[in-house]
C-alpha cells in the first residue's frame, strides 16, 4: 500500500502540493511537495523506454549497506548484500507512472556532526596541543602531532560540513502501492533524472 501522498515529510500533517518551497502548517519545517502524474493528470511521464540508462545511490544505515536506482519503468529502493554490496537482497519499486507525490526536505545528518564533535574534534586539539607544547624540545614529536593535527583536522572538518552545511537532501516518492525514500546528497543527476521521468521540472530543494 501506498502512504497518504499529501503530507508534510517531516510530521505527516497534510499539505498542499506547491511548486515551491512551503513550510508545514504544523511543525513549521521546509519542504517541497508536487504532484506526480497519478495525482494529477496534466503530468506526463515520457514514454516507457526499455534502454533507459540505470542510474543508482548507495548509502549505509548502521551495517547494512541501502541502494535506490532509477530502473526503465520505475524508482527502487531496497538492501544490498553485506559482502559485496552488489547484488539486491530486497527492493521496493514504485512505477514512474504510479507516482501521486514527490516530497524533498533536508534533515540534519546529525550522526556524523555529533561523531565528529566526539572523535576527531579532540584527537585534532590534542595533536594541536602537543605540537605546540614539544615545538621547541622535540621537533620530530611536534612534526608527528602536526601532521595528526591536520588529518583528524580534515576529517573533522568534512564531518561537520556534511552534518550541519549539506544535510542529508531526502526525496520521498509516494506511489499508489509503495513510498521509496532516497538520499541523494551530491546526485544531481539522479534527482533530475527522477522528475523527469516522472514527467516533473525538478522540485526546489529546500
Ligand atoms: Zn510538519
Amino acid at each position: 500500500m501506498g502512504g497518504a501522498p499529501f503530507t508534510c515529510p517531516w510530521c505527516a500533517a497534510s499539505a498542499p502540493p506547491s511548486v515551491a518551497v512551503q513550510r508545514c502548517a504544523r511543525c513549521g519545517r521546509a519542504f517541497s511537495l508536487i504532484a506526480g502524474p497519478a495525482a494529477d493528470a496534466r503530468v506526463q511521464p515520457p514514454p516507457y523506454d526499455p534502454s533507459a540508462r540505470r542510474m543508482s545511490v548507495k548509502w549505509s544505515l548502521i551495517a547494512v549497506l541501502l541502494f535506490a536506482a532509477l530502473n526503465p519503468g520505475g524508482v527502487a529502493t531496497g538492501m544490498l548484500d553485506p559482502v559485496i554490496g552488489v547484488a539486491p537482497i530486497n527492493q521496493t519499486e514504485v512505477a514512474y507512472r504510479d507516482v501521486l507525490s514527490i516530497a524533498v526536505w533536508r534533515k540534519l545528518a546529525l550522526t556524523e556532526a555529533v561523531s565528529a564533535i566526539l572523535v576527531p574534534l579532540p584527537v585534532a586539539l590534542v595533536a594541536a596541543y602537543g605540537a605546540l607544547t614539544s615545538l621547541r624540545d622535540a621537533p620530530g614529536f611536534a612534526g608527528i602531532c602536526g601532521i595528526g593535527f591536520l588529518l583528524f583536522g580534515l576529517l573533522a572538518a568534512i564531518l561537520l560540513r556534511r552534518g550541519l552545511v549539506v544535510g542529508r537532501r531526502q526525496a520521498r516518492i509516494v506511489g499508489r502501492w509503495g513510498i521509496v525514500t532516497v538520499p541523494f546528497d551530491g546526485k544531481r543527476a539522479f534527482y533530475n533524472e527522477l522528475f523527469r521521468r516522472c514527467g516533473l521540472p525538478p522540485a526546489p530543494i529546500p
